[in-house]
């Protein structure tokens, strides 16, 4: 979607935070996925609008459901193709299949 003028420098640079985390989908990182997802997710979740920032009680609430989950692949959800972490940083993700 383009950028349009009439928005603000915040709101500019949040839409372009959104864009740059949309590359976390494993279907788009197939070609390069990075060596260390620790410090890749800790890139992206620094991109994240605060708002947007679930945090560390949350984010362990979900990874612990994930950790438990039967879809979870070495730290990959077999539902949707994320890395867990990088789908429970942000506050509006939520697990495909209803669990978080
Ligand atoms: S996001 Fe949901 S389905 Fe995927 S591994 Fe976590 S709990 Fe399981």
């Amino acid at each position: 979607m383009p950028i349009t003028g009439s928005k603000t420098k915040m709101e500019r640079d949040a839409r372009r935070n959104e864009e740059k985390l949309r590359i976390c989908r494993l279907c788009d990182i197939a070609a390069g996925i990075p060596d260390d997802i620790g410090r890749y997710a800790d890139r992206l979740y620094a991109l994240l609008p605060e708002s947007e920032r679930a945090g560390g009680e949350l984010m362990d609430s979900r990874l612990a459901v994930c950790n438990d989950c039967n879809r979870n692949s070495d730290g990959t959800c077999l539902e949707c193709g994320c890395y867990c972490v990088i789908r429970s940083f942000a506050v509006s993700k939520h697990c495909p299949v209803g669990k978080w």
